[in-house]
Formats: structure tokens, sequence, C-alpha cells
């Protein structure tokens, strides 16, 4: 929640103000999001207009979360940024009950940045997150982070069939030549 009466209602003002706040719980999605309670720094301008004010802004906060494909653990930051007008909260503007729902409403000169943080959280996460771009992923039958480009379970491991193994391996290089 911010305050905006040192703001006033002059159409034209403005306020720059940087604050650092807890994280709320589930900022993000299931399998990325920042901590709840860890620090979210917001750099935010508010700008009286005539219908209420103008919030423009950036949140920087650390994520955590697992890879999509190897499961790794993954900690990065972001940086979102988003604007909304938050209409004054008087009669005039009070329209039908559909439309108030797309509508952020000043509620005793209170603006609520939570939903906005959210939305751009959510927006700027990626769907699948990776520990890195080019994650290997799991290796689908001994479940090992394939790190080795060579992990493969073509050969057998039962030392009865290393025989026929060593035949296979000596036919298909004598193909590729
Ligand atoms: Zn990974
Ligand atoms: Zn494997």
């Amino acid at each position: 929640m911010l305050d905006t009466r040192e703001l006033g209602r002059r159409p034209g003002s403005q306020r720059q103000v940087t604050r650092t706040v807890p994280a709320p719980p589930d900022l993000g999605i299931e399998v990325l999001k920042v901590t709840e309670g860890s620090p979210v720094e917001l750099d935010l301008r508010l700008e009286a207009v005539m219908e209420g004010v103008l919030v423009t802004g950036t949140a920087r906060a650390v994520l955590e979360g697992e890879c999509a494909r190897c499961l790794e653990p993954i900690e990065d930051d972001t940086e979102v940024t988003f604007q909304e007008l938050f209409v004054y909260d008087d009669p005039a503007h009070r329209g039908d009950p559909d439309e108030d729902d797309e509508v952020s409403t000043l509620e005793d000169d209170l603006l609520d940045l939570e939903p906005l943080l959210r939305d751009a959280v959510v927006l700027a996460l990626p769907f699948q997150p990776l520990c890195e771009d080019d994650c290997p992923g799991l290796c689908t039958e001994c479940g090992v982070r394939l790190e080795d480009p060579d992990h493969s379970h073509e050969a057998p491991v039962d030392p009865r069939w290393a025989g026929l193994a060593a035949l296979k391996e000596d036919s298909s290089t004598r193909s590729q030549d």
C-alpha cells in the first residue's frame, strides 16, 4: 500500500518513490517465484492526472525455482516494469460492477501495488525456467543430468553382452569409413 496524499491531486504533480517491500506470498509461478518476505526494490514515479494517479515503475527481486528440464535449483534476478492508472474512488467513476474489475482504484488515497506487481512478475517469467539456456535435461533412462554429451544406454551394461557391443562398435566404425 502506498500513500499518495503527499502527491496531492493537482494534475501534473509528480513524485519519485523508492522503497523496499517484503515479497508477498506466491509472487511468481509454481516453478519460479520470489521467495516470500525477500526484499522487492521498487522504483516508482507517481504522477497526478485528471482521473487519478499514474504509476510507472520498476521492481527488482530475486527469484528462486527449479529448472524445468533437470530440476536443479535456480536463483535469478528479475527486473520488471509496469504502468497503471489508479483512478480516484469517487462515485462518478463507479460504473457497472464488471467494469470495476478492470480498473484500479485509489482507496482513501492509498494505492495497492500488489496486483500490479503480481501481473508484471508473472508476465516476465519464462513459462519453463531453465538453469541455463541449453540445459541438456535428464537422461530418460537413468535420471542423471546429461552433462556428458556421450551419455548413452545403447551399449548394454551386462558383461554377457560386452562381446556383442564390441562387434556392434566395430561394424559401425567400418560403415563410417
Ligand atoms: Zn537444467
Ligand atoms: Zn542415463
